[in-house]
């Protein structure tokens, strides 16, 4: 999903917010009024001197008095609210959000509940939606590894790695290479670097290598006709691309190019890629040629060597 169709979606919640802000008050309004024979009096008053208000100004008149009588009337209004058993506030309307009266923006600024919900909207349109939900860098359990100390202590240093990638990230944006048997724990450590990252407001997209390249296939046969939105422009923009899996792709003359344009673009616009593979180092070179090889191991990647038993067979 792109940028601009999440804003929209959140944009069209803040919406549904207000909206059923305003019918909720309007409800409670009439209840009120059904109530109290002097509240509707009140309510048809209050009607002329907002009119009244209004004219005496335009004319240049002195508008205090009926200010007064405005406020006067008001709190004779709250009065009688309170006496039919409701709180004094209990016609107003109340947004969900103070900040911005449900409208979204502050001054010039998109408001935080606004954000809220764009951010929201990212992880549950990426593929580690359930994912992202239970898996973090607190709950990384480093004792699954203490049957060897060595073993423990290295898995302790890449947890720290990790972290660390994402306390600079807005500084450095440098690669990551996860690599390591199945069932170590890359799959974990790579969700919660998305996690932390989506919260703090990047567009972050984590897909299979499978999935990915499905992608940019699908575009390439797409017709040119009406105006289907691109599917593989995302992984050529984001601010963060994590690619799970690679190496477990159908190798052929396109998926290699399609690899090797998709590092070499995301490398060329100085974005951030991280990559998890289960495929050791040799079995990498072998795999791919070597402007593909240079570009997944390359001198601006920090290596992850994941070890150990695999959680999946051993629990
Ligand atoms: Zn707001």
């Amino acid at each position: 999903m792109s940028d601009y169709m999440i804003y929209q979606k959140a944009k069209a919640e803040i919406e549904e917010r207000r909206k059923n802000a305003l019918l909720e008050a309007d409800g409670r309004n009439e209840i009120a009024r059904s109530e109290s024979e002097e509240i509707r009096r009140i309510d048809d008053e209050l009607t002329k001197t907002g009119m009244l208000i209004f004219k005496t100004a335009v004319e240049g008149g002195d508008i205090a008095p009926v200010r007064e009588r405005n406020k006067a009337l008001q709190a004779r209004r709250r009065e009688l609210l309170v006496s039919l058993g409701y709180p004094e506030d209990y016609t107003e309307v109340k947004y969900s959000c103070k900040e911005c009266s449900d409208t979204g923006v502050v001054g010039t600024r998109y408001c935080n509940c606004l954000k809220e919900i764009m951010i929201r909207e990212r992880i549950a349109a990426s593929a580690m939606g359930r994912l992202i939900e239970v898996q973090s860098f607190d709950n990384f359990d480093l004792s699954h590894y203490s049957y060897d100390p060595k073993v423990a202590e290295k898995m302790k240093m890449i947890l720290a790695m990790a972290k660390g990638y994402v306390r600079d990230f807005a500084t450095k944006k440098g690669n990551l290479l996860l690599i390591g048997p199945t069932g170590t724990g890359k799959t974990h450590i790579s969700t919660a670097i998305a996690r932390e990252l989506i919260h703090q407001g990047y567009n972050v997209i984590y897909d299979s290598t499978q999935n990915i390249i499905s992608d940019f296939e699908s575009d390439r046969f797409r017709s040119g006709y009406g105006r289907e939105e691109s599917k593989s422009e995302k992984y050529l923009d984001c601010p963060l691309l994590i690619i799970d899996d690679l190496g477990t792709e159908f190798s052929n003359q396109f998926t290699l190019a399609t690899i090797y344009n998709l590092l070499n673009t995301r490398q060329n616009k100085g974005l951030a890629t991280v990559i998890s593979t289960n495929l050791s180092p040799d079995e990498l070179a072998r795999k791919y040629e070597d402007r593909i090889y240079s570009r997944i191991i390359g001198s601006g990647t920090k290596i992850l060597p994941f070890e150990g038993k695999d959680k999946r067979v051993t629990k």
